[in-house]
């Protein structure tokens, strides 16, 4: 079963980045910085009653005018629908309820997801505000009173979030089925990719497991394997003008990609990468997804037989952090090389999904340590003693050593370096910790 996912929706200044922060905590540390790339806060995993799961803060992203706030709140619940298993609708007792507060209720009413009603702002303990029973009349049933400054309440909010989660054990997922996220900026030709995709080859609208869920997902099968492509639901028609907004973008991006295993990182290929590029691909390295970067629309670039080559070089200079991701040169309007996506999407999920042994990784370790000798500081030298896989998606390595501030992070890149030029592990990023011992 996938992780939850809790996303605070409501109007801009009602407190939703406060709560979030509350929520979450300390944890929000834990999320790992890349250099070069300022991944937003949006993003962060939680824990309630020995459940983990991961809570979205759509609040980064607030409308300039108060002309628009309709309208973004629309959207903002509406990806908020589409992504996550709980909703927690966030309103404000000070300002009280607001015409767009009730609309927004309406929207979300009609969708088939738990939404969880807060009030916020409720600081006086014992809270015997008489203000809170308006929001009543919003119909999503009993509101929790809030405070996000002082943590009042959170504890039941988190409990009305938990009392929605759907069992551990219930729904296995079918473990052949690779769930992909198409990301990248407005008019880069996500919708055209999956409408090819879709158009083309046999599309099965069923009841597998897994694929119910969401009609925004769309399942798609054929004799390499079975495929969720996620929150396509504003793909499958002609793109809308409103999807275009670059900051919605970003959002969707960062929930599609913490439902994905593998994400194809879209280029366009007349403009090479660009800043949103590189935000949207250091998402998906951070969350530790098995990446593939698709440069679509190479049939409209001019092109001599260095073309190629000079684009991978430059892809790989701009998003250097990774160089693990294959790059494929695709049209989504001719239909070139689209069929290679799906072995490559398979093999990068078999790649995350790589399990070494402890003996291979030591005998790895022992021959990497007598080519390289670890750093010294002042006469004493980094002995690691021995490395061993925690995890998988992405392949998790975690080494034991005497000193960790000896192992300096060039020691830790060679280590890498050594896994890969090994085991492979394309397309996947991986994690290294490193353990002190004794
Ligand atoms: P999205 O916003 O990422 O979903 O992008 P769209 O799929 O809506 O595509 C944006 C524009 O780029 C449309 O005018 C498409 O026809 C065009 N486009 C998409 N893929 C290709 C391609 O492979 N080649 C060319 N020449 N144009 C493309």
């Amino acid at each position: 079963m996938a992780k939850p996912l809790v996303a605070i929706v409501g109007r801009p200044n009602v407190g939703k980045s406060m709560l979030f922060n509350k929520l979450v905590g300390r944890r929000l540390s834990i999320v790992e910085d890349t250099p070069g790339v300022t991944r937003d806060r949006l993003y962060a995993e939680c824990e309630w009653r020995g459940r983990t799961f991961d809570i979205v803060d759509t609040g980064g992203i607030e409308p300039g005018t108060t002309t628009e706030i309709l309208s973004f709140m629309r959207k903002q619940a509406e990806i908020a629908i589409a992504n996550a298993t709980v909703i927690v609708f966030l309103c404000d007792v000070k300002t009280g309820l607001t015409a767009a507060d009730q609309d927004v209720a309406n929207l979300l009413l009609r969708a088939r997801k738990p939404v969880i009603l807060a009030v916020n702002k409720m600081d006086q303990v014992g809270m015997t505000n008489p203000d809170i029973y308006e929001f009543y009349n919003l119909g999503l049933g009993d509101p929790i009173a809030v405070s996000a400054v002082h943590g009042h309440g959170t504890g039941d909010l988190l409990d009305a979030c938990f009392a929605h989660f759907p069992p551990e054990e219930e729904e296995e997922e079918d473990p052949d089925l690779i769930k992909v996220a198409v990301i990248g900026k407005p008019n880069v030709g996500k919708s055209s990719l999956i409408n090819r995709i879709l158009g083309e080859e046999r599309v099965i609208v069923s009841n597998v497991a897994g694929t119910t869920r969401d009609a925004v997902d769309s399942y798609f099968e054929n004799e390499v394997g079975k495929f969720l492509f996620i929150d396509t639901a504003g793909m499958r028609k002609k793109a809308k003008v409103s999807d275009q907004i670059e900051k919605f973008s970003v959002l969707r991006a960062a929930m599609a990609i913490e439902r994905s295993d593998v994400c194809l990182i879209l280029i366009d290929a007349n403009e090479g990468v660009t800043e949103q590029d590189t935000k949207v691909a250091g998402m998906a390295h951070e969350s530790g997804k098995a990446c593939i970067i698709v440069v679509n629309k190479w049939d409209a670039v001019d092109k001599d037989d260095k073309t190629m080559d000079r684009m991978r070089q430059d892809i790989r200079r701009d998003l250097s952090y990774m160089t693990y991701a294959p790059i494929v040169f695709i049209s989504a309007l001719t239909g070139q090389r689209v069929p290679r996506l799906f072995q490559l999407i398979q093999y990068v999920n078999d790649q995350a999904s790589m399990r070494i042994t402890t003996g291979m990784l030591n005998s790895l370790l022992a021959d990497a340590t007598a080519r390289v000798q670890p750093p010294t500081d002042k006469g004493r030298r980094l002995k690691i003693y021995y490395m061993t896989q925690a995890g998988i998606r992405p392949p998790h390595f975690v080494c034991f050593c005497n000193d960790a501030k000896l192992f300096h992070f060039s020691y830790q890149r060679y280590l890498e370096n050594q896994i890969r030029a090994t085991f492979g592990l394309e397309g996947t990023p991986i994690r290294l910790t490193i353990r002190q011992k004794g």
